[in-house]
This record gives structure tokens, C-alpha cells and sequence, in this order.
């Protein structure tokens, strides 16, 4: 599916109820070719305003986080569970972000990313139990290491769940575990270049399936 399609079917999208309570719909943005996806929770006030993800507060500190890995947000792929604002800003329920799994999921078919990181709760509990059929605790039982998941109909990919950037900027205690977590972003994408350089030299490492080229 191309990109405009999701985006035009997301525009008419009343699979939930958030769909009476949004301005504009926020699909995601970033590079289509992203080796990085990053899956958030809700627009809030301004990504609901401006159709855009991440562009508040939260958003700068993810700019700040990627940067400090050497990345910039154009370089990685950036959407969320429910692609509309929940009313007053409230947590998407389950069923919002089951229902709008149908656009997640043809996001990641098109994005085909290696590496996954979610932030927050909500975005960790969907990718692992809802994609992944793995159990979910909770971002602090979860974050702190790289894990392999098989996403049902999306095949292998390196998942990385951490906090919302929102957390940090509530409770400055978080910041230093999501700094940590960004750093296995490094460690992920070192791992994927290690298993690719050894392919290259035709000896296929056992994370061979982990690097099959896009489809
Ligand atoms: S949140 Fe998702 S499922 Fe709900 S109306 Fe918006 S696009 Fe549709």
C-alpha cells in the first residue's frame, strides 16, 4: 500500500469514536525507507492542531534523544497507537488501539523497519502482546534490553520499549533510563551492520532472517 493510501484512508477513518473529537488526523512522518520505526501513543493538543507527530515538548526532547545518537527525525519513521487526539488529552483505550491496528500495521508493512522502539505503555503492550503474542508487563519491567519478535503477518523485527518522552518531562527521574534505552538504538543497529557485513562476506550468522532486504 502507498503511503497517500494510508494517509487518505486514516482522513476517513470512523473505526473509533476518537474520530468526533480530532481536528486533523496524525498519521506519521519521516523517511519511508526508516531502518527505525517509533510507535507513540496519542496526537496531544498541538500534533492534533497541526496533523503532525511529536511536535510539542515531548517531541523536542525525542529530537534531542535522537540527536544524541547521531540521528535526526527525518532519518527514522515516528507515528502512534491511535492516529487521533483522545478527548482532553486521556490514555487511548484498548479498544481504540485495536481498532486502529489496521492502519498501524499497514504502516509497518510499508515501512518494513528493523528496529521497533516504543514509548510508552500503551505503544509496548500493543506491539508485544497485540503484534508479538508476548507477554507485556510494564515499561519498567519491560525496557533496559533488545528483543527479537516475530510480528504476526510482519515477519522479525529488533523491539526496544522504553518510556514516553512525556514521562521524562514529568518526572525528571525517568530521563536518564530513556537516554539509556536510546543507547541500545546504537547497540541495535551495530548488531544489524555486524550480521550485514558478514553476509556480505557470505557467512550468514544465525540473525540472518533479521536482515532479509526490504521486500
Ligand atoms: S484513532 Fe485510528 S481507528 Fe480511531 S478514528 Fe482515528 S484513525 Fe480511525
Amino acid at each position: 500500500m502507498l503511503w497517500n493510501t494510508i494517509v487518505e484512508s486514516i482522513r476517513n477513518c470512523n473505526k473509533c469514536m476518537l474520530h468526533k473529537s480530532r481536528t486533523k488526523p496524525v498519521p506519521g512522518e519521516g523517511n519511508l525507507d526508516a531502518v527505525i520505526l517509533f510507535i507513540g501513543e496519542a496526537p496531544g493538543r498541538q500534533e492534533d492542531l497541526s496533523g503532525r507527530p511529536f511536535v510539542g515538548q515531548a517531541g523536542k526532547l525525542l529530537e534531542v534523544l535522537l540527536r544524541s545518537i547521531g540521528l535526526r527525525r527525518e532519518e527514522v519513521f515516528i507515528t502512534n497507537v491511535v492516529k487521533c487526539r483522545p478527548p482532553n488529552n486521556r490514555d487511548p483505550k484498548e479498544e481504540e488501539v485495536r481498532a486502529c491496528s489496521v492502519h498501524t500495521q499497514a504502516i509497518i508493512r510499508l515501512i518494513k523497519p528493523k528496529v521497533i522502539v516504543t514509548l510508552g505503555n500503551h505503544s509496548g503492550k500493543y506491539v508485544f502482546s497485540v503484534l508479538g503474542g508476548r507477554e507485556w508487563m510494564s515499561v519498567s519491567r519491560m525496557r533496559g534490553r533488545i528483543y527479537e519478535l516475530e510480528l504476526r503477518n510482519l515477519g522479525k523485527v529488533l523491539v526496544i520499549p522504553t518510556y514516553h518522552p512525556a514521562a521524562a518531562l514529568y518526572n525528571p527521574k525517568v530521563r536518564p533510563a530513556l537516554e539509556k534505552d536510546f543507547s541500545l538504538i546504537v547497540e541495535a543497529q551495530e548488531r544489524l551492520a555486524k550480521i550485514e557485513e558478514s553476509t556480505a562476506k557470505g557467512k550468514p550468522k544465525s540473525l540472518l532472517d533479521f536482515l532479509r532486504s526490504k521486500q
